[in-house]
């Protein structure tokens, strides 16, 4: 299971860490590697702070953008220092691990995100994930060195996996896989739009309110027969409003 989970690293700047990342992840047992726009990588640096888990480094994959390193995915959570304002659902360390695991199990690959070392994650960026993920710390000094950062999830996923291959396997209700990341980009996009055609929002207006469309929709983790469903509706509301201005301008 834990092959499936990627390790995405958005803008690192510092090559050591990115090398402390990947040996914390080989230690274990986490294999995927994905750097997004890196500053400086391969670099020696990071190779020798692997410490014998270059071949994680061999086989990292370089992206341009977040929408490339999360492609494919079904989950995605995103690691954050802090605590943030805006309502993203937040889980500790070992609820996010018990979220990746479950999620492997039942549709692949999932996704794993880590800010840059000075700032983090973007807004736009956290807008891309279902969950956060806070590890509790010292509300006045919250923010861990990455490869820290990797180690503590990466071991609460690797306590979480060897547990539950000691249990019985959870029988999970027949549905639909959940649509990848790149479907419900597609998705939001169209719910825009239509929101805009028919005067619901004005481009740009209420970031609150796209914001909110957005983390109910990703709650709900729609198959891809639900996505099928409401684009159609989107279309449908779309034509009839076109109708009805050639009709006024009859
Ligand atoms: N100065 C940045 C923190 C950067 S630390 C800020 O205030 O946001 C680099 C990355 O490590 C973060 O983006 C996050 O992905 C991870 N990280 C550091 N501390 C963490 C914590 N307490 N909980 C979860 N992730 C953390």
């Amino acid at each position: 299971m834990l092959k499936n989970i990627r390790i995405v690293l958005v803008g690192t700047t510092h090559p050591g860490n990115i090398g402390a990342v990947a040996r914390a992840m080989k230690n274990m047992c986490l294999a995927q590697l994905v750097l997004v726009q890196p500053r400086l990588f391969p670099s020696a640096e990071a190779t020798a702070r692997a410490s014998g888990a270059d071949d994680l480094l061999a086989h990292a994959r370089v992206c341009g953008s977040l929408d490339e390193a999360v492609a494919g995915c079904r989950l995605v959570i995103g690691a954050s220092a802090r605590l943030r304002t805006v309502e993203w659902p937040q889980l500790d360390p070992r609820a996010c691990a018990e979220k990746l695991l479950a999620e492997c199990r039942c549709s692949g690959e999932v996704a794993l995100i880590f800010g840059r070392e000075n700032s983090g994650l973007s807004n736009t960026e956290l807008d891309r994930c279902h969950y956060l993920v806070h590890i509790p710390a010292n509300p006045e000094f919250s923010s861990l060195n990455l490869a820290q950062a990797v180690q503590i999830l990466g071991y609460e996923l690797h306590l979480t996996d060897t547990a539950q291959r000691q249990t019985t396997r959870e029988v999970l209700p027949q549905r639909g896989e959940p649509v990848s990341a790149e479907v419900m980009e597609s998705f939001f996009a169209h719910l825009e739009q239509t929101m805009e055609e028919l005067r619901f929002s004005t481009p740009g207006q209420s970031q609150k309110l796209r914001r909110r469309l957005r983390r109910f929709f990703l709650r709900a983790r729609p198959d891809r027969d639900e996505i099928n469903i409401l684009r159609g509706i989107l279309s449908a509301a779309q034509d009839s409003k076109s109708k009805r201005r050639e009709r006024g301008a009859e």
